[in-house]
């Protein structure tokens, strides 16, 4: 199966082709033939954040260049795909709208059947692109706007188990960084200023760990955070380089202690399912933080469950795991048709709402 997806949720336009052959279990091989992402970074910059109305523009624009760009790279002709999957939800409604009719065009065009993919599960199905993780596994979602716990049972069935009940630590980050005058994105300039500091230097708060569930916040670390900085600055008339160290170097501390111990609790709920062949995967930006890393493998393996972590460019916001997420959905006889909606909010978990569009 060969499948063109599409991802125009937020402020990446991405388009990519990815390639299932075989179809026993056992010879099957997966391959990303293409992936092109285009981000919109540059047009948001002077605004401090993604503006909706901007992002729907440039996705109208860039798409058909990314779609025409990705079928270049991987010389494939429309005429050999297998279906087009298109990311319809959840995300900032005239992305996705543009995205959606964009798909709606070229299937309408070709033939071909359109699959609606939630954005979602396109970032949790990624271990089984990836790595050909089995089901049921473990996934923590830890983006810039996401942190959510779910347990991947099949290609539409997810069930939540706890989050944020306020920002993700993508955010946190990020605003850490803007706090200490770090250059954005605030991630990976934090986790360089931490290295060396010492995580034990402050206290940072560590809210809901002793909360029976998988619940986590991480907004009174920004306060903590602030209060820290201007008690330092007054103290020192600066933020002097070592201090600036050690309180990156807690901060991270503080998010990643969070973020373990919540893991150890939501894996002890998924292995009382008692899987098969255990596992636990982590995606989204965040994921790239070594430390971050490091400590959920660590959990992983207390419990002997399998540990996946993509690489980064498909942690991130990407086109890929949305065909690929469209290929799953296919194999399940699933497909869309024109009257396919795109949705501002699309909750994973079926308690929550109804389960990925109206595919029969
Ligand atoms: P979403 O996809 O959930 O809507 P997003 O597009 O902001 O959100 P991603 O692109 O997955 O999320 O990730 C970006 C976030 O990851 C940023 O907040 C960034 O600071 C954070 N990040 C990137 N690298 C690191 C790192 N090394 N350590 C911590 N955070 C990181
Ligand atoms: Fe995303």
């Amino acid at each position: 199966l060969t499948f063109l997806g599409i991802e125009s949720s937020c402020d990446d336009t991405a388009a990519a082709i990815v390639r299932q052959s075989g179809t026993g279990t056992n010879e099957t091989r997966t391959e990303i033939l293409a992936s092109v992402v285009s981000g919109q970074t540059d047009l948001h910059a002077a605004f401090g954040g993604v503006v909706p109305e901007i992002a729907a523009r440039a996705h109208a624009e860039k798409l058909d260049f990314c779609v025409e760009q990705a079928l270049e790279l991987s010389g494939v002709d429309l005429g050999d795909l297998d279906g087009i999957a298109v990311t319809a939800g959840p995300g900032l409604i005239g992305g996705v709208m543009s995205g959606v009719m964009c798909a709606k065009g070229i299937a309408a065009g070709t033939g071909l059947p359109l699959v609606g993919v939630n954005h979602l599960a396109g970032h949790a199905l990624t271990p089984r692109l990836t790595d050909d993780m089995a089901y049921p596994y473990l996934m923590l979602l830890v983006s810039g706007g996401h942190c959510q716990f779910l347990i991947a049972h099949g290609p539409e069935e997810f069930t939540r188990l706890g989050g944020t009940i306020d920002d993700a630590p993508g955010e946190a980050f990020d605003k850490t960084a803007k706090l200490l005058a770090l250059p954005q994105p605030g991630g990976p300039n934090v986790e360089a200023e931490a290295e060396g500091g010492d995580s034990k230097a402050f206290a940072f708060p560590r809210p809901l760990l002793d909360r029976p569930n998988c619940d986590m916040s991480f907004s009174g670390l920004k306060t903590a955070l602030l209060r820290t900085r201007d008690e330092v600055v007054a103290r020192h008339g600066g933020l002097p380089r070592a201090i600036r160290r050690d309180i990156c170097a807690s901060f991270q501390a503080a998010v990643t202690d969070v973020l373990v111990k919540k893991s150890r609790r939501a894996l002890a709920e998924y292995m009382a399912l008692a899987p098969e062949t255990p596992g636990f995967a982590v995606a989204g930006g965040v994921a790239a933080n070594r430390a971050i890393r490091a400590g959920l493998e660590s959990v992983a393996a207390e419990s002997g469950a399998r540990f996946v972590a993509p690489p980064l460019r498909l942690c991130t916001d990407n086109a890929a795991m949305i065909a690929w997420a469209g290929i799953e959905r296919f194999r399940l006889g699933h497909t869309d048709q024109m009257d396919l909606v795109a949705r501002p909010r699309w909750p994973l978990d079926r308690k929550a709402a109804p389960l990925l569009g109206s595919g029969k």
